[in-house]
């Protein structure tokens, strides 16, 4: 059974339900655990708002003296891969359970490296860069406290799953089967394993209905062979 479902959002980015819809949606669900991990906030069009970080911290404590017993309410962000090694995951991470980190349409080039993947959103040019984008996840991975796995990897721009596992692996951080961005194969999925990796299984439900909804991710997991490497599954 999934035990927890991290990647959610609500209207704090670009979600349409409450914090409260999303975990009386994880209780139905059966989860023991929800996390509400907004869009980075250098997100071009749906990003968390700085000063919306304190009060969604605050409605989060606040769920958690009001579900104490039948449900843990984490506070996650799900920042975005902006170049090389760059995101913008905050200096202070304190106010955060934990963070995930992913590429997203809709961020600004900040370096040589992310304008090729502007480039590659138009027309297609940067399947070459697909070990330069491994190793940039990875310098990401070196600077962020609290990174727990890496979103849809592959959704968007191209990346060398076998080098990215590894250096997940290396540094203790999953690699997300998302069920709504279906960007990993299974063929993927077990070169991933081969090189050590852990997964997360995750909705990325963006309405309360979908949240604990991994149906997609589960068959994917249970077909690659890897759910003994899922974080989130209990047997
Ligand atoms: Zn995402
Ligand atoms: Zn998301």
């Amino acid at each position: 059974m999934l035990i927890e479902d991290l990647h959610t959002h609500t209207r704090y980015s670009h979600g349409l339900g409450t914090v409260e819809q999303n975990v009386r949606a994880a209780l139905l669900a059966g989860l023991k655990r929800i996390g509400i991990a907004e869009h980075g906030p250098k997100h071009l069009f749906f990003p968390v708002k700085w000063g919306a970080l304190k009060r969604l911290r605050a409605e989060v404590d606040l769920m958690n003296s009001k579900y104490s017993g039948r449900i843990e309410v984490l506070m996650g962000l799900e920042a975005n891969l902006l170049g090389d090694g760059l995101t913008d995951v905050p200096s202070d991470t304190s106010l955060f359970d934990y963070i995930l980190l992913g590429y997203h349409k809709g961020t600004a080039p900040a370096d040589k490296l992310s304008r090729s993947w502007a480039r590659h959103l138009l027309f297609r040019q940067a399947d070459k860069y697909g070990s330069s984008n491994a190793k940039a996840y990875e310098k990401a991975m070196e600077a962020t406290p609290k990174l727990l796995a890496i979103t849809h990897p592959g959704t968007y721009i191209p990346v060398d799953i076998e080098l990215l596992a590894k250096a997940a692996s290396e540094h203790s951080v999953a690699l997300e089967i998302n069920n709504s961005h279906r960007s990993l194969t299974k063929g993927a999925l077990i070169k991933a394993k081969s090189q050590g990796a852990k997964f997360l299984l995750s909705s990325d439900a963006h309405s309360p209905s979908r949240v604990g909804n991994v149906l997609n991710a589960l068959e994917l997991a249970k077909d690659a062979g890897v759910l003994e490497q899922v974080i989130n599954w209990a047997y």
